[in-house]
């Protein structure tokens, strides 16, 4: 078996054979993400670049009302304020904030964004 522990798949890391065989017949490897979390995948899957992520990379990108996720590393959110200003979040926060604590926060708010959040939050946030 080929040694491939050590070896970045885009924000995967191989760290260890799992195991476990895949039905293509490559072995799994433990990989851990950028973002902190450990997962398992096929290193045909590795290989082929069908996996680089434990799945959080469907994440970067979202926005929770003035914040875009730009990045997900070890347990943090690293997000884009749209008032330009860089701050990073544990994850379990995401949502919960919806500004870096700028005014974004308290003034205009954008009628496109209050759809992301339950009728009671947005009555919350009403000027
Ligand atoms: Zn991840
Ligand atoms: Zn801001």
């Amino acid at each position: 078996m080929e040694d491939i522990s050590g070896q970045r798949f885009g924000r995967l890391v191989a760290a260890r054979p799992a195991g476990r065989t895949a039905r293509d017949g490559s072995p799994f490897w433990v990989c851990y993400c950028d973002c902190g979390a450990c997962t398992a995948a096929s290193q045909g899957a590795l290989d082929r670049g069908e996996t680089t992520d434990c799945g959080c990379g469907s994440k970067i990108g979202s926005r929770f009302g003035w914040l875009t996720v730009t990045d997900l590393r070890r347990g943090l959110a690293v997000c884009r304020c749209d008032c330009g200003t860089e701050l990073s979040l544990p994850l379990r926060e995401l949502g919960s904030r919806v500004s870096c604590g700028c005014d974004a926060g308290s003034r205009a708010w954008i009628p496109d964004q209050v759809s992301l959040f339950p009728a009671e939050n947005a009555l919350a946030w009403a000027p």
